[in-house]
Protein backbone atom coordinates (compact mmCIF):
# COMPACT_ATOMS: atom_id res chain seq x y z
CA UNK A 1 0.00 0.00 0.00
CA UNK A 2 1.23 3.20 -0.68
CA UNK A 3 0.89 6.44 1.21
CA UNK A 4 0.99 8.98 -1.80
CA UNK A 5 0.19 7.70 -4.96
CA UNK A 6 0.68 10.31 -7.91
CA UNK A 7 -1.20 9.77 -11.31
CA UNK A 8 0.66 11.31 -13.85
CA UNK A 9 4.04 12.03 -14.63
CA UNK A 10 3.96 15.65 -16.14
CA UNK A 11 6.22 18.55 -15.20
CA UNK A 12 3.66 18.86 -11.96
CA UNK A 13 3.51 14.82 -11.11
CA UNK A 14 7.67 14.26 -11.49
CA UNK A 15 8.24 17.50 -9.29
CA UNK A 16 6.20 16.35 -6.56
CA UNK A 17 7.51 12.45 -6.54
CA UNK A 18 11.23 14.44 -6.74
CA UNK A 19 10.41 16.35 -3.81
CA UNK A 20 8.83 14.08 -1.85
CA UNK A 21 11.49 11.87 -2.28
CA UNK A 22 14.23 13.97 -2.15
CA UNK A 23 13.42 14.75 2.06
CA UNK A 24 14.45 12.31 3.72
CA UNK A 25 12.12 13.61 6.45
CA UNK A 26 9.49 12.28 4.99
CA UNK A 27 8.99 8.53 5.09
CA UNK A 28 6.60 8.46 2.63
CA UNK A 29 6.45 5.30 0.46
CA UNK A 30 5.67 7.13 -3.12
CA UNK A 31 4.41 5.45 -6.27
CA UNK A 32 4.38 7.56 -9.84
CA UNK A 33 1.93 6.29 -12.51
CA UNK A 34 2.10 7.20 -16.38
CA UNK A 35 0.58 6.08 -19.63
CA UNK A 36 4.10 7.14 -21.62
CA UNK A 37 7.16 5.16 -21.03
CA UNK A 38 9.39 7.93 -20.05
CA UNK A 39 12.27 4.89 -19.26
CA UNK A 40 12.25 4.33 -22.64
CA UNK A 41 13.00 6.00 -26.50
CA UNK A 42 10.02 8.53 -27.36
CA UNK A 43 6.62 7.21 -28.49
CA UNK A 44 5.29 9.58 -30.69
CA UNK A 45 1.63 8.31 -30.00
CA UNK A 46 2.20 9.88 -26.47
CA UNK A 47 4.05 12.42 -26.85
CA UNK A 48 2.50 15.74 -25.31
CA UNK A 49 1.68 18.20 -28.03
CA UNK A 50 2.58 21.78 -26.57
CA UNK A 51 4.24 25.05 -27.48
CA UNK A 52 7.31 24.13 -24.81
CA UNK A 53 7.93 27.69 -24.23
CA UNK A 54 9.29 28.57 -20.74
CA UNK A 55 7.38 31.47 -19.35
CA UNK A 56 9.58 33.96 -16.89
CA UNK A 57 6.62 32.66 -14.30
CA UNK A 58 7.87 29.31 -14.73
CA UNK A 59 11.74 30.12 -14.85
CA UNK A 60 10.40 31.80 -11.08
CA UNK A 61 9.45 28.53 -10.29
CA UNK A 62 12.59 26.60 -11.17
CA UNK A 63 14.46 29.23 -8.98
CA UNK A 64 12.42 28.59 -6.14
CA UNK A 65 12.46 25.02 -6.74
CA UNK A 66 17.02 25.06 -7.11
CA UNK A 67 16.52 23.75 -10.77
CA UNK A 68 18.43 24.71 -13.67
CA UNK A 69 17.58 23.87 -17.31
CA UNK A 70 20.41 21.85 -19.36
CA UNK A 71 20.99 23.45 -22.63
CA UNK A 72 20.31 20.08 -24.67
CA UNK A 73 16.89 20.66 -23.67
CA UNK A 74 16.41 23.92 -25.59
CA UNK A 75 15.59 24.69 -29.16
CA UNK A 76 16.64 26.94 -32.11
CA UNK A 77 15.42 29.59 -32.25
CA UNK A 78 15.99 31.90 -28.44
CA UNK A 79 13.31 34.41 -29.42
CA UNK A 80 12.63 37.56 -27.59
CA UNK A 81 9.51 38.93 -29.18
CA UNK A 82 6.04 37.81 -29.69
CA UNK A 83 4.26 39.28 -33.10
CA UNK A 84 0.85 39.68 -32.09
CA UNK A 85 -1.52 39.54 -35.44
CA UNK A 86 -5.15 40.79 -34.68
CA UNK A 87 -7.07 39.47 -37.93
CA UNK A 88 -10.07 41.17 -36.48
CA UNK A 89 -8.93 44.56 -36.68
CA UNK A 90 -6.35 44.25 -39.22
CA UNK A 91 -3.54 45.14 -36.74
CA UNK A 92 -0.37 43.77 -35.87
CA UNK A 93 2.26 45.00 -32.88
CA UNK A 94 5.37 43.50 -31.27
CA UNK A 95 5.99 42.99 -27.79
CA UNK A 96 8.85 41.87 -25.76
CA UNK A 97 8.78 38.43 -23.93
CA UNK A 98 10.78 36.24 -22.14
CA UNK A 99 10.53 32.85 -22.50
CA UNK A 100 12.71 30.13 -23.28
CA UNK A 101 12.71 27.83 -26.37
CA UNK A 102 12.37 24.30 -25.30
CA UNK A 103 11.94 20.66 -26.52
CA UNK A 104 8.78 19.45 -24.51
CA UNK A 105 9.52 15.99 -24.72
CA UNK A 106 12.99 16.44 -23.22
CA UNK A 107 11.68 18.72 -20.55
CA UNK A 108 9.61 16.22 -19.21
CA UNK A 109 12.23 13.60 -19.39
CA UNK A 110 14.53 15.95 -17.83
CA UNK A 111 12.38 16.26 -15.00
CA UNK A 112 11.46 12.76 -14.50
CA UNK A 113 15.38 11.99 -14.51
CA UNK A 114 15.36 13.60 -11.35
CA UNK A 115 12.79 11.40 -9.45
CA UNK A 116 15.32 9.34 -7.02
CA UNK A 117 14.94 5.65 -7.46
CA UNK A 118 12.89 5.25 -3.68
CA UNK A 119 9.79 5.96 -5.85
CA UNK A 120 8.35 3.10 -7.64
CA UNK A 121 6.90 3.92 -11.23
CA UNK A 122 5.21 2.17 -13.15
CA UNK A 123 5.27 3.28 -16.77
CA UNK A 124 3.33 2.33 -19.55
CA UNK A 125 -0.01 1.58 -17.94
CA UNK A 126 -2.92 3.82 -18.07
CA UNK A 127 -5.35 4.31 -15.11
CA UNK A 128 -9.06 2.95 -16.10
CA UNK A 129 -10.69 2.62 -13.02
CA UNK A 130 -10.49 4.01 -9.53
CA UNK A 131 -12.33 2.44 -6.19
CA UNK A 132 -13.11 3.65 -2.50
CA UNK A 133 -12.29 0.54 -0.74
CA UNK A 134 -12.68 1.13 3.28
CA UNK A 135 -10.06 3.18 3.71
CA UNK A 136 -7.73 3.47 1.15
CA UNK A 137 -7.91 4.16 -2.76
CA UNK A 138 -8.19 1.34 -5.35
CA UNK A 139 -6.27 1.97 -9.05
CA UNK A 140 -6.53 -0.40 -11.87
CA UNK A 141 -4.73 0.21 -14.70
CA UNK A 142 -4.53 -1.22 -17.92
CA UNK A 143 -8.37 -2.91 -17.58
CA UNK A 144 -7.32 -4.05 -14.49
CA UNK A 145 -4.35 -6.33 -15.23
CA UNK A 146 -2.55 -4.08 -12.05
CA UNK A 147 -4.24 -2.81 -9.08
CA UNK A 148 -2.41 -0.19 -6.89
CA UNK A 149 -3.65 0.79 -3.51
CA UNK A 150 -2.86 4.04 -1.68
CA UNK A 151 -3.81 6.43 1.12
CA UNK A 152 -3.61 9.47 -0.48
CA UNK A 153 -4.16 10.05 -4.11
CA UNK A 154 -3.03 12.80 -6.08
CA UNK A 155 -4.36 13.38 -9.66
CA UNK A 156 -1.60 15.31 -12.40
CA UNK A 157 -3.05 13.27 -15.11
CA UNK A 158 -3.73 16.99 -17.14
CA UNK A 159 -5.98 18.55 -18.88
CA UNK A 160 -9.62 16.45 -18.90
CA UNK A 161 -8.38 14.40 -15.84
CA UNK A 162 -9.52 10.93 -16.06
CA UNK A 163 -9.30 11.15 -12.26
CA UNK A 164 -10.93 14.07 -11.51
CA UNK A 165 -13.53 13.23 -13.91
CA UNK A 166 -14.42 9.32 -12.03
CA UNK A 167 -14.04 10.75 -8.49
CA UNK A 168 -15.43 13.96 -8.53
CA UNK A 169 -17.96 13.55 -11.37
CA UNK A 170 -19.88 16.24 -13.56
CA UNK A 171 -19.50 20.22 -12.29
CA UNK A 172 -18.96 23.23 -13.96
CA UNK A 173 -15.30 22.80 -14.63
CA UNK A 174 -12.88 24.75 -16.82
CA UNK A 175 -14.04 25.24 -20.36
CA UNK A 176 -12.32 22.61 -22.78
CA UNK A 177 -10.48 23.36 -26.04
CA UNK A 178 -8.74 20.87 -28.46
CA UNK A 179 -5.89 21.82 -29.60
CA UNK A 180 -4.50 20.88 -32.97
CA UNK A 181 -0.66 21.88 -33.43
CA UNK A 182 1.01 20.96 -37.25
CA UNK A 183 4.74 20.78 -37.72
CA UNK A 184 6.43 22.37 -41.35
CA UNK A 185 9.64 22.47 -42.61
CA UNK A 186 11.38 25.82 -42.30
CA UNK A 187 14.64 26.74 -44.20
CA UNK A 188 14.42 30.53 -42.74
CA UNK A 189 14.42 31.89 -39.00
CA UNK A 190 11.94 33.52 -37.47
CA UNK A 191 12.86 35.58 -34.93
CA UNK A 192 9.76 35.92 -33.10
CA UNK A 193 6.78 33.89 -32.22
CA UNK A 194 3.03 34.50 -33.32
CA UNK A 195 0.03 35.22 -31.35
CA UNK A 196 -2.56 35.12 -33.68
CA UNK A 197 -6.16 36.41 -32.86
CA UNK A 198 -9.05 35.49 -35.04
CA UNK A 199 -12.93 35.41 -34.04
CA UNK A 200 -13.42 33.34 -37.32
CA UNK A 201 -10.87 30.56 -36.08
CA UNK A 202 -11.55 30.37 -32.24
CA UNK A 203 -12.67 32.85 -29.16
CA UNK A 204 -9.06 31.66 -27.64
CA UNK A 205 -6.17 32.12 -29.91
CA UNK A 206 -3.85 30.72 -32.49
CA UNK A 207 0.12 30.14 -32.65
CA UNK A 208 3.69 30.14 -34.63
CA UNK A 209 6.64 28.73 -32.71
CA UNK A 210 10.01 27.91 -34.62
CA UNK A 211 11.42 24.86 -33.30
CA UNK A 212 14.70 23.85 -35.00
CA UNK A 213 13.86 23.56 -38.88
CA UNK A 214 10.28 23.13 -38.18
CA UNK A 215 7.47 25.66 -37.79
CA UNK A 216 4.76 24.78 -35.02
CA UNK A 217 1.37 26.35 -36.42
CA UNK A 218 -1.01 26.03 -33.45
CA UNK A 219 -4.98 26.83 -32.41
CA UNK A 220 -7.23 25.88 -29.60
CA UNK A 221 -10.93 25.43 -30.78
CA UNK A 222 -13.99 25.46 -28.17
CA UNK A 223 -15.48 22.31 -27.27
CA UNK A 224 -18.07 23.80 -25.28
CA UNK A 225 -20.11 26.61 -25.46
CA UNK A 226 -22.46 28.33 -28.31
CA UNK A 227 -18.97 28.03 -30.26
CA UNK A 228 -18.18 24.52 -29.99
CA UNK A 229 -16.68 22.86 -32.83
CA UNK A 230 -18.10 19.90 -34.45
CA UNK A 231 -15.08 16.73 -35.16
CA UNK A 232 -15.40 18.20 -39.12
CA UNK A 233 -15.43 21.70 -38.80
CA UNK A 234 -12.35 21.19 -36.62
CA UNK A 235 -10.15 20.46 -39.61
CA UNK A 236 -11.71 23.60 -42.06
CA UNK A 237 -10.62 25.84 -39.15
CA UNK A 238 -7.46 24.43 -38.77
CA UNK A 239 -7.03 25.09 -42.88
CA UNK A 240 -8.40 27.93 -43.12
CA UNK A 241 -6.16 29.79 -40.34
CA UNK A 242 -3.12 27.89 -42.56
CA UNK A 243 -3.86 29.33 -45.61
CA UNK A 244 -4.60 32.91 -43.78
CA UNK A 245 -1.50 32.91 -41.56
CA UNK A 246 0.41 31.30 -44.83
CA UNK A 247 -0.49 34.15 -46.81
CA UNK A 248 -0.03 36.85 -44.37
CA UNK A 249 3.71 35.69 -43.55
CA UNK A 250 4.24 34.89 -46.94
CA UNK A 251 5.28 31.04 -46.13
CA UNK A 252 4.84 28.17 -47.54
CA UNK A 253 2.18 25.65 -45.17
CA UNK A 254 1.82 22.91 -47.25
CA UNK A 255 3.89 19.97 -46.78
CA UNK A 256 3.09 19.10 -42.89
CA UNK A 257 5.70 16.51 -41.28
CA UNK A 258 3.58 15.77 -38.08
CA UNK A 259 -0.21 16.72 -36.41
CA UNK A 260 -0.82 16.68 -33.11
CA UNK A 261 -3.56 17.56 -30.62
CA UNK A 262 -4.54 17.79 -27.14
CA UNK A 263 -7.14 18.79 -24.59
CA UNK A 264 -6.23 22.56 -22.99
CA UNK A 265 -8.81 23.53 -20.64
CA UNK A 266 -9.29 27.29 -19.50
CA UNK A 267 -10.73 28.82 -16.27
CA UNK A 268 -12.62 32.01 -16.56
CA UNK A 269 -13.89 31.67 -13.32
CA UNK A 270 -11.87 30.67 -10.27
CA UNK A 271 -14.74 28.45 -9.25
CA UNK A 272 -14.04 26.01 -12.36
CA UNK A 273 -10.82 25.36 -10.11
CA UNK A 274 -10.48 22.34 -7.93
CA UNK A 275 -7.43 21.55 -5.87
CA UNK A 276 -8.37 19.29 -3.34
CA UNK A 277 -11.26 16.88 -2.14
CA UNK A 278 -12.01 14.58 1.19
CA UNK A 279 -14.39 12.04 0.31
CA UNK A 280 -16.25 9.52 2.76
CA UNK A 281 -16.56 11.87 5.60
CA UNK A 282 -19.82 10.94 6.49
CA UNK A 283 -18.71 7.26 6.94
CA UNK A 284 -15.44 8.48 8.90
CA UNK A 285 -12.98 6.86 5.63
CA UNK A 286 -11.79 10.52 5.05
CA UNK A 287 -10.39 9.48 1.54
CA UNK A 288 -7.91 12.02 0.73
CA UNK A 289 -7.58 13.35 -3.02
CA UNK A 290 -5.53 16.52 -4.13
CA UNK A 291 -5.36 17.91 -8.25
CA UNK A 292 -2.21 19.50 -9.60
CA UNK A 293 -1.53 21.32 -12.35
CA UNK A 294 -3.83 21.26 -15.19
CA UNK A 295 -5.65 18.39 -13.63
CA UNK A 296 -6.55 21.22 -10.91
CA UNK A 297 -7.61 23.72 -14.25
CA UNK A 298 -4.66 25.43 -13.14
CA UNK A 299 -3.46 27.35 -16.90
CA UNK A 300 -3.57 30.86 -17.72
CA UNK A 301 -6.59 31.65 -18.67
CA UNK A 302 -5.11 34.39 -21.62
CA UNK A 303 -1.98 32.42 -22.74
CA UNK A 304 -2.92 29.07 -21.66
CA UNK A 305 0.89 28.31 -19.98
CA UNK A 306 1.02 25.97 -17.67
CA UNK A 307 4.26 24.95 -16.45
CA UNK A 308 4.37 27.25 -13.29
CA UNK A 309 1.26 26.18 -12.21
CA UNK A 310 2.22 22.83 -12.37
CA UNK A 311 5.28 23.30 -10.75
CA UNK A 312 3.58 25.60 -8.46
CA UNK A 313 1.14 23.62 -7.38
CA UNK A 314 3.34 20.35 -6.54
CA UNK A 315 5.55 22.38 -4.36
CA UNK A 316 2.63 23.52 -2.00
CA UNK A 317 1.18 20.33 -2.02
CA UNK A 318 4.45 18.79 -0.98
CA UNK A 319 4.74 21.63 1.87
CA UNK A 320 1.23 20.59 2.79
CA UNK A 321 2.20 16.68 3.23
CA UNK A 322 5.32 17.19 5.17
CA UNK A 323 3.31 18.34 8.42
CA UNK A 324 1.90 14.54 7.97
CA UNK A 325 -1.14 12.58 5.76
CA UNK A 326 -3.89 14.29 8.21
CA UNK A 327 -5.65 16.77 6.78
CA UNK A 328 -3.02 17.86 4.16
CA UNK A 329 -5.53 18.13 1.23
CA UNK A 330 -7.33 20.97 3.70
CA UNK A 331 -4.21 22.89 3.81
CA UNK A 332 -3.08 22.75 0.36
CA UNK A 333 -6.77 23.67 -0.75
CA UNK A 334 -5.77 26.74 1.71
CA UNK A 335 -2.44 27.34 -0.06
CA UNK A 336 -3.81 27.66 -2.97
CA UNK A 337 -5.26 30.42 -2.39
CA UNK A 338 -2.50 32.68 -4.30
CA UNK A 339 -3.43 31.01 -7.24
CA UNK A 340 -6.89 31.56 -7.48
CA UNK A 341 -5.74 35.55 -6.87
CA UNK A 342 -3.52 34.86 -9.47
CA UNK A 343 -6.40 33.35 -11.96
CA UNK A 344 -8.62 35.66 -11.16
CA UNK A 345 -6.35 38.50 -11.76
CA UNK A 346 -6.11 36.84 -15.63
CA UNK A 347 -9.02 36.85 -15.85
CA UNK A 348 -9.55 40.58 -15.33
CA UNK A 349 -6.50 41.43 -17.73
CA UNK A 350 -8.33 38.90 -20.33
CA UNK A 351 -10.60 41.04 -22.45
CA UNK A 352 -7.96 43.61 -23.33
CA UNK A 353 -7.03 40.18 -25.09
CA UNK A 354 -10.40 38.70 -26.30
CA UNK A 355 -12.64 41.60 -26.73
CA UNK A 356 -12.08 42.47 -30.33
CA UNK A 357 -13.37 46.02 -29.34
CA UNK A 358 -10.78 47.09 -26.12
CA UNK A 359 -8.17 44.48 -28.18
CA UNK A 360 -8.22 47.16 -31.15
CA UNK A 361 -7.80 50.09 -28.31
CA UNK A 362 -4.93 48.48 -26.55
CA UNK A 363 -3.16 47.66 -29.99
CA UNK A 364 -3.86 50.93 -31.87
CA UNK A 365 -2.41 52.81 -28.00
CA UNK A 366 1.09 50.83 -28.67
CA UNK A 367 0.97 50.42 -24.58
CA UNK A 368 4.00 47.78 -23.79
CA UNK A 369 5.13 47.53 -27.38
CA UNK A 370 8.65 47.70 -29.02
CA UNK A 371 7.62 51.16 -30.41
CA UNK A 372 11.20 51.66 -31.80
CA UNK A 373 10.64 48.62 -33.75
CA UNK A 374 7.23 49.28 -34.97
CA UNK A 375 7.74 52.23 -37.51
CA UNK A 376 6.18 49.06 -39.11
CA UNK A 377 4.63 47.83 -35.39
CA UNK A 378 0.95 49.14 -36.58
CA UNK A 379 0.39 47.52 -39.68
CA UNK A 380 -2.95 47.95 -41.43
CA UNK A 381 -3.43 44.51 -42.71
CA UNK A 382 -3.97 44.22 -46.64
CA UNK A 383 -2.78 47.98 -47.00
C1 LIG B 1 -0.95 22.73 -27.58
C2 LIG B 1 -0.49 23.16 -26.20
C3 LIG B 1 0.54 24.08 -26.10
C4 LIG B 1 0.98 24.46 -24.82
N1 LIG B 1 2.06 25.31 -24.75
C5 LIG B 1 2.54 25.66 -23.54
C6 LIG B 1 3.71 26.48 -23.45
O1 LIG B 1 4.33 26.84 -24.46
N2 LIG B 1 4.13 26.84 -22.21
C7 LIG B 1 3.49 26.43 -21.07
O2 LIG B 1 3.90 26.80 -19.95
N3 LIG B 1 2.38 25.62 -21.14
C8 LIG B 1 1.91 25.23 -22.33
N4 LIG B 1 0.82 24.40 -22.40
C9 LIG B 1 0.20 23.92 -21.16
C10 LIG B 1 1.07 22.83 -20.55
O3 LIG B 1 1.33 21.83 -21.50
C11 LIG B 1 0.35 22.21 -19.33
O4 LIG B 1 -0.18 23.21 -18.51
C12 LIG B 1 1.31 21.36 -18.53
O5 LIG B 1 1.76 20.28 -19.30
C13 LIG B 1 0.60 20.84 -17.29
O6 LIG B 1 1.43 19.93 -16.63
P1 LIG B 1 0.77 18.74 -15.80
O7 LIG B 1 1.92 18.00 -15.19
O8 LIG B 1 -0.29 19.29 -14.92
O9 LIG B 1 0.03 17.81 -16.87
P2 LIG B 1 0.60 17.08 -18.16
O10 LIG B 1 1.86 17.68 -18.62
O11 LIG B 1 -0.52 17.02 -19.14
O12 LIG B 1 0.94 15.62 -17.66
C14 LIG B 1 -0.05 14.67 -17.41
C15 LIG B 1 0.59 13.29 -17.41
O13 LIG B 1 -0.42 12.33 -17.03
C16 LIG B 1 -0.33 11.21 -17.88
N5 LIG B 1 -1.68 10.62 -17.94
C17 LIG B 1 -2.81 11.22 -18.37
N6 LIG B 1 -3.86 10.39 -18.25
C18 LIG B 1 -3.39 9.23 -17.74
C19 LIG B 1 -3.98 7.99 -17.39
N7 LIG B 1 -5.31 7.76 -17.52
N8 LIG B 1 -3.17 7.00 -16.91
C20 LIG B 1 -1.84 7.19 -16.77
N9 LIG B 1 -1.24 8.36 -17.07
C21 LIG B 1 -1.98 9.37 -17.55
C22 LIG B 1 0.16 11.76 -19.23
O14 LIG B 1 0.82 10.77 -19.98
C23 LIG B 1 1.12 12.88 -18.77
O15 LIG B 1 2.44 12.42 -18.63
C24 LIG B 1 0.35 23.97 -23.65
C25 LIG B 1 -0.70 23.05 -23.76
C26 LIG B 1 -1.11 22.64 -25.02
C27 LIG B 1 -2.20 21.60 -25.12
Amino acid sequence: MYDILIIGAGPAGSNLARLLAGDKSNQYKVGLVDKRRLDKPVDPLRQKACGGLLSPDAQKMLAKLDLNIPSGILENPQIFKVRTIDFDNSLERYYQRYYYNMDREKFDRYLFSLIPIEVEKHLGEVVSAIHINDNHWEIHMNQGKTILKAKFLVAADGANSFVRRTVLGEYAGPEKYISIQKWYPTSSTTPYYSGIFDSEITDYYSWTIQKGNRLILGTALPLSGPRAVTPKERLAKFDLLREKTADYLGISLETEVKTEGAFIERSTSVRQLRFASRLGLSTGKKLSLALLGEAAGATSPTSAEGFSYALDTSLKLYESLTHGLESAELRYELSCDSIRRNIFLKNLKSPAMYSKNIRKLVMKSGIGSLKDLNKRGQVQIGT
